[in-house]
């Protein structure tokens, strides 16, 4: 990791952020607020900004950047790309697309037949969803409330959380619903089994109230993501699975943050014994370097569409540049054993750590997670639950997280931090090393936190 020409230079830096404020329109922000950290240089799970302060990134930026900044192998695939032939529209073949959606569907479940290109996670869902309203011919469909699923027409209806609020009803057939959630359950559950079966039977109510045959498809975080890292509880997800086939709905497994590795599989649904029907995929296909994302499709959902045309496309699907990474991804997951380096260092490093500081700070109410993908819930008081800033939170309500926030921050680390939770995701090939210098900065950020403590 050299030091850049810009470290330093504060002309260039006042213009970076100069222009950024002057001329770009951020997303989720009130523009009058907006101040954003100009980065200078990132290098595997690490990045700088220009004054050379180092971050160590625990939220693989959007949860995305699997591979950690400046892999050489995916710049290499891309500049190889890139010389050779740098756009084609989807009609026509290309070698990447081809290689890339082979590749895909031999990681994917059993039955799986195509791979639809997508440029990102909402249009995947978007996409998913018009699939599986053509192939039922029915219209409604099913999401969780606490759920993200993007951020265009449908995708953010069916988003269940705040998000959703102030953009109005974009989609009409929309359903949300209550998904497990045994630390703060609404099913008044006892155990997670308990939970997983309750929940399962308000589903089941709720789709026999909605009926039916109005349901084309549920579609399903399998862990959820920026809503707190919410892993099914034993027995859920094949038990919509088996809801799904009593009803002849089709079950989308949103895979967007979690695919390709996050949890220790390539799909994590792969761990959950649950077959889904449509996956939608972006992020770590090709660990954001170049925009991509997708849906890998069923064969009875395929064979829909081989005699009757599948209305609907996009200029950029199956962009060279973008697949070119995708299957640069799929060669490095193998050569640096990427999977099992998540099981390794998520069951051996970071799980026990995180279990740790649930015992020492008493701020911590739950950890949960899978592999590189874990969430600490904080709370003021352990017996009541009652979360640390209330929900949906902002300015001086939200001011202690924010303490929490800034502390990990001022010690060198950048947290993936939602509502009440600081979340840890970081790169699939951060070190040994790093994980555990990252935990210790969590360790004493926890502190902050615990000075809010009011409980017992
Ligand atoms: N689904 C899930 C589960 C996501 O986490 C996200 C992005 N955070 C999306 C969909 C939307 O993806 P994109 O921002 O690429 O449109």
């Amino acid at each position: 990791a050299g030091t850049p020409q810009t470290f330093g230079d504060t002309e260039a830096q006042r213009e970076v952020r100069e222009n950024d404020r002057n001329y770009v329109f951020h997303s989720w922000s009130a523009q009058g607020a907006i101040n954003p950290l100009p980065i200078a240089k990132g290098e595997g799970a690490t990045f700088w900004d220009y004054d050379g302060n180092e971050y160590l990134d625990f939220s693989s930026q959007l949860v995305n950047l699997n591979l950690g900044h400046q892999h050489p192998k995916l710049i290499k695939a891309i500049q190889e790309q890139a010389g050779r032939l740098a756009t084609i529209q989807p009609a026509l073949a290309n070698d990447a697309r081809g290689e890339l959606a082979k590749r895909i569907v031999e990681h994917s479940f059993e039955g799986a037949r195509s791979v639809f290109f997508t440029n990102g996670g909402a249009d995947a869902v978007e996409y998913a969803v018009r699939m599986a309203r053509h192939h039922t011919g029915r219209q409604k469909v099913l999401s969780r409330f606490r759920s993200y699923h993007g951020s265009t027409g449908t995708a953010i209806t069916l988003t269940g959380e705040p998000r959703r609020w102030s953009n109005g009803t974009l989609d009409a057939g929309v359903v949300h619903f209550t998904g497990p959630y045994a630390y703060r359950s609404a099913f008044y559950a006892t155990s997670p089994e308990e939970e997983a079966e309750r929940a399962l039977a308000h589903l089941e109510q709720t789709i026999q109230l909605e009926g039916p045959e109005t349901i084309a498809a549920i579609i399903l975080e399998t862990v959820t993501g920026t809503n707190g890292v919410l892993v099914p509880p034993p027995g859920y997800l094949p038990g919509v699975r088996a809801l799904c086939d009593k009803y002849g709905i089709v079950y989308i497994a949103d895979e967007v943050m979690v695919g390709f590795g996050r949890t220790g599989e390539w799909f994590a649904y792969q761990g959950f014994d649950v077959k889904p029907d449509l996956v939608t995929f972006a992020k770590g296909v090709n660990s954001g370097y170049v925009p991509l994302g997708g849906v890998v499709i069923s064969e009875e959902i395929h064979n829909t569409f081989v005699d009757r045309s599948f209305p609907g496309g996009l200029t950029y699907s199956g962009h060279p540049l973008a697949c070119a990474s995708g299957v640069a991804t799929f060669d490095i997951f193998e050569e640096e054993g990427i999977l099992e380096r998540v099981r390794d260092l998520g069951e051996r490093v970071i799980e026990p750590r995180l279990r740790q500081l649930a015992e020492k700070h008493k701020s911590v109410g739950e950890v949960r997670g899978k592999g590189f993908f874990w969430a600490l819930e904080l709370v003021v008081d352990r017996e009541t639950r009652e979360p640390l800033v209330p929900f949906n939170a902002s300015g001086e309500a939200a001011a202690p997280f924010n303490a929490v926030v800034a502390a990990c921050k001022q010690a060198g680390l950048w947290p993936f931090a939602a509502g009440n939770r600081l979340q840890v995701a970081p790169p699939l090939v951060t070190s040994e090393e790093d994980l555990v210098r990252g935990l210790d900065i969590i360790d004493a950020a926890l502190d902050v936190a615990d000075s809010y403590y009011t409980g017992k």
